[in-house]
C-alpha cells in the first residue's frame, strides 16, 4: 500500500492507483457517485475490498466537507495505436487519456470544460482548423451526459440545443464529411446510462 498515488483530474474526478491488485478488478463493487446525491456520507457503501478500504483510510476518506467516492475500477490495458493520423478535441480527461494512448493529437484549450459550460464555439473553431492538417477530427461534446447524470432535463435539452445551433451550424457550412455519434444515452429521470443501439447521423459531402 505504500506505493498508493492519488492524482486529481480537475472538477470532482480523480485517479486512485493502487499497485499489485490488478487481479481484483472483476469483483471490487462501488457504488455510483449519481446514486449519492442528496444521501448522507455516512450511508455510503463501503467497497467490498479491504485494500481499497484500507487506501481510502489512508488518505483520511471522510470529513465534514469532503469525501472520496470509488466510483469504478479499472486496470491499464494497452491499446494498439490507431491506424490514420487523428486529433481529438475534448475538455474531458478521460477522452484525452484514450487519445493519448491512441496516438492522436489532442487538443483542449482554455474554457473547455467536458462539461455543459464549455465553450461551444472554440471547440466548433478548434476542429475546423485541425481539418487543415489531419485527415480525421473527433469533437467530443460531454456535457449532455453531466447534465443528465444530475437529472437536469432543461439543462441537458438546452445545452443540446446550444450543440445544434452552435456547432452543428458551424460544421454543417463547412465541406467536410461529418458523423455524430454517441456512446451511450443517459436518462435524466434516473441518472444513469442507457446502452443498446444508439441513433447516428451522417453526412457525407
Ligand atoms: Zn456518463
Amino acid at each position: 500500500m505504500s506505493q498508493l498515488r492519488y492524482f486529481s483530474l480537475g472538477g470532482y474526478k480523480s485517479l486512485l492507483i493502487i499497485p499489485g491488485y490488478a487481479s481484483y478488478v472483476d469483483s471490487i463493487m462501488t457504488p455510483m457517485p449519481f446514486d449519492m446525491i442528496g444521501k448522507n456520507i455516512h450511508e455510503l457503501p463501503c467497497p467490498n475490498i479491504p485494500e481499497l478500504l484500507d487506501a481510502l483510510d489512508i488518505l483520511g476518506n471522510i470529513d465534514s466537507s469532503r469525501a472520496i467516492i470509488p466510483w469504478m475500477a479499472s486496470v491499464k490495458k494497452p491499446l494498439p495505436h490507431f491506424h490514420e493520423k487523428a486529433a481529438v478535441v475534448s475538455g474531458t480527461n478521460v477522452i484525452q487519456g484514450i487519445a493519448i494512448a491512441l496516438n492522436m493529437h489532442h487538443v483542449s484549450l482554455e474554457g473547455m470544460t467536458g462539461d455543459t459550460n464549455t465553450n461551444l464555439n472554440a471547440k466548433a473553431q478548434t476542429a475546423l482548423k485541425l481539418t487543415k492538417e489531419y485527415h480525421l477530427v473527433i469533437l467530443h461534446i460531454g456535457g449532455c451526459d453531466e447534465a443528465a447524470h444530475r437529472m437536469n432535463r432543461v439543462e441537458k435539452e438546452s445545452f443540446l440545443s446550444r450543440v445544434d445551433e452552435i456547432v452543428l451550424t458551424e460544421l454543417l457550412a463547412s465541406d467536410h464529411d461529418i458523423e455524430v455519434v454517441s456512446d451511450h444515452g443517459v436518462d435524466p429521470a434516473t441518472g444513469r446510462h442507457i446502452g443498446g443501439l444508439q441513433p447516428a447521423f451522417r453526412l457525407y459531402k
